[in-house]
């Protein structure tokens, strides 16, 4: 072993390349679900300058601004190579992503971000809470998901916060922030306009709305109580948005295909988040 490492530190000092180590930014993170959310999936344009490059179960999205690209959620730390190889599939240059969207501080959907961060230069967006919980790795102290603990590699590139409603606008694209908490409190949707032609659709990336928590977590309780008023918001919020197509971020949880192009597919996802937490709100007041 002794050997090996000399002749590598020989070798890096000869070439002035640094010995080659293992990507603390890339380290798979393993749950049951990990290898489904990540299935491979070839990338595919969905409507004008939007593209998805993401897996199977787990949704990354990319915009072509015509002035730069811009990248939507991150995926588990291990996907990230992935991602940036189905950007190339695609024809684009990584490096020319400026922005990364989050829609939550999870290691499912930022795990991913701080060395895809790292190797595209592009600034990390999210909501003030979640560039909080993107800065930490880690869950915030209210997250119903608390008690799962771990940690996901930690966004250390300067981030930059969007509020509620407001606008980035690069190249020919204007992308809205629209904030849907309940899920985490710093859960963050986006939208934006494709075209082609003269023919323009709205495309919205929706963060998970899934009121899901640790064993012991009540959502009826005091602590639950700021979630079940930000899911009633975030309800409000994805009825009333214009939405002619819908990624979710989880796919799965918008029902079949990797996006839904159908009318009404914005307020079904949040219907389907209502009943999902009504059942959740009843079979607490039975424990
Ligand atoms: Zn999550």
């Amino acid at each position: 072993m002794f050997e090996t490492i000399s002749l590598m530190a020989w070798l890096a000092a000869a070439s002035g390349t640094p010995v080659p180590a293992v990507d603390p930014l890339t380290q798979p993170i393993t749950t049951s679900r990990s290898a489904e959310w990540l299935a491979p999936v070839p990338p595919e344009k969905i409507y004008g300058n939007g593209y998805l490059v993401g897996f199977g179960g787990m949704s990354v999205a990319l915009i072509d601004t015509g002035d730069g690209l811009v990248l939507i959620d991150g995926a588990l730390p291990q996907a990230a190579p992935a991602i940036l190889a189905n950007i190339r599939t695609l024809g684009f240059d990584p490096r020319d992503i400026k922005f990364i969207l989050s829609t939550e501080p999870h290691f499912d959907h930022a795990g991913g971000l701080a060395a895809l961060a790292r190797d595209t230069g592009a600034t990390v967006v999210a909501s003030a809470r979640g560039a909080e919980g993107l800065k930490s790795g880690r869950h915030a102290a209210d997250d119903p998901q608390l008690a799962f603990g771990g940690s996901w590699p930690a966004v250390t590139t300067p981030m930059r916060v969007m509020n509620d409603g407001e606008v980035m606008t690069l190249g020919k694209t204007a992308i809205t922030a629209h904030a849907t908490p309940g899920h985490t409190m710093g859960s963050m949707s986006w939208s934006w306009q494709a075209c082609e032609g003269k023919r323009c659709k709205v495309i919205v990336f929706a963060s998970s709305l899934n009121p899901v928590s640790a064993d012991d977590y009540r959502f009826s309780s005091p602590a639950g109580a700021p979630f079940v008023a930000g899911f009633a918001q975030s309800y409000r919020t994805m009825v009333a948005l214009s939405c002619d197509i819908l990624i979710s971020a989880h796919p799965d949880n918008a029902g079949e295909g990797r996006y839904r192009a159908d009318p009404g597919a914005c307020r079904a996802y949040a219907d389907r988040s209502r009943e999902a937490l009504a059942k959740r709100l009843a079979a607490e007041k039975t424990k």
